[in-house]
């Protein structure tokens, strides 16, 4: 029987794939850890492996994986940032993602950290804790449908947020490095990053993690911005210069951040610190203020994405064992 190791298992996936495997008559082994130098070893024996790796793979992984007989990672997300793909090539190594999984989880979230924002809800929510029910003008808010909205990476996501914005009412304007041309009825594309985000009262990023995008939110991108603008991440966290956000939020120049993502993320997410402390003093500054949402990568997280990405990871370690290839290869 073929044997797959599923890595960085969670216990909302397990039933998922014991069902899978079940319909597909594969043996399927659960893990909890991520894969390192030490874990790979449990890989003797089995002829794929599935992960959802947060932080980079160490490069020697891949050769040793190549030793044990493995022929491929099924990454159980869409991004890849985390895996070099040309050593994986040079050690016949096949990365995979689940490219789609639920692109409206991911929408869905951007709009509910959008409306947390404009609406106040977090502040109003600590007064009424404080039994403080006041109607105050720093809790008067504004109608989402007299805003503008920039969505900058107009792919699947980005259309989907963009949709949900124009229902509202709202002007969308939007940037990508390859326009749409069926989408350009609802988005309003502008010419460059900075055009799209001069007169936009909420910027929603929405593009992959590249090394030519790195700190691409960064002092003079942000000094761009609209007075009193919002600015949500549910995309990569290497995007933007955390400190740079944390300069503007503290100049006024922005009025407020929900940040699903953070650029150094990996040591903390997913985990539970709730007895730990935290050493990272760029988080502990996030978590600590008024004018940020911060949440632990979760836009994604709803019971139709856990389960096209589950069946989504298998599928392509199955098919990587028995045709060679899958069609959600990336290398
Ligand atoms: P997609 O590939 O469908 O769309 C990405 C779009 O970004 C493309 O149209 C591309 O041309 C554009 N783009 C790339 N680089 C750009 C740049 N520098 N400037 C402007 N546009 C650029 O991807 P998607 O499925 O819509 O996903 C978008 C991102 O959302 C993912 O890459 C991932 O980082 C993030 N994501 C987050 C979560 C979460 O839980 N927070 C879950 C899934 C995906």
């Amino acid at each position: 029987m073929i044997k797959i190791k599923l890595f960085g298992v969670r216990e909302d996936e397990k039933d998922i794939a014991k069902d899978w495997a079940k319909e597909n008559h594969v043996d399927v082994t659960f893990s909890e850890d991520i894969l390192t130098l030490e874990t790979v070893e449990q890989l003797k024996g089995f002829d794929a492996v599935s992960t959802q790796q947060t932080g980079r793979l160490d490069d020697r992984i891949y050769g040793r994986l190549h030793e044990l007989g493995i022929k491929q990672i099924a990454q159980r997300s869409a991004g890849i940032d985390m895996y070099n793909l040309d050593k994986a090539s040079e050690n016949d190594i096949i990365i995979s993602n689940v490219p789609s999984y639920s692109p409206n989880s991911i929408a869905e979230y951007t709009v509910t950290s959008a409306l947390q924002l404009i609406r106040k809800t977090h502040l109003i929510e600590q007064n009424v804790n404080k039994r403080d029910f006041r109607w105050q003008k720093e809790i008067m808010t504004k109608e989402i449908k007299s805003l503008e909205i920039a969505i900058i990476g107009t792919g699947q996501i980005g259309q989907i947020t963009a949709q949900i914005f124009n229902a509202f009412g709202a002007k969308v304007v939007g940037y990508d490095l390859y326009p749409n041309e069926d989408v350009r009825h609802y988005i309003d594309y502008k010419e460059s990053i900075e055009e799209v985000v001069t007169n936009a009262d909420i910027v929603s990023i929405h593009m992959p993690a590249t090394k030519d995008n790195y700190h691409l939110f960064d002092e003079s991108l942000f000094n761009r911005f609209k007075d009193d603008a919002v600015f949500i991440n549910t995309a990569r966290g290497s995007i933007v210069d955390t400190k740079a956000l944390i300069n503007a939020l503290d100049s006024d120049k922005i009025s407020g951040a929900a940040l699903d993502t953070y650029e150094n993320e990996s040591t903390y997410i997913p985990k539970d610190f709730r007895s730990t402390d935290i050493q990272d003093p760029i988080l502990i500054e996030l978590l600590s203020r008024n004018d940020v949402i911060f949440t632990p990568h979760i836009a994604f997280y709803t019971s139709t994405a856990v389960k096209n990405l589950v069946e989504g990871g298998l599928d392509a370690a199955l098919s990587v064992i028995t045709t060679g290839s899958c069609d959600t290869r990336v290398n």
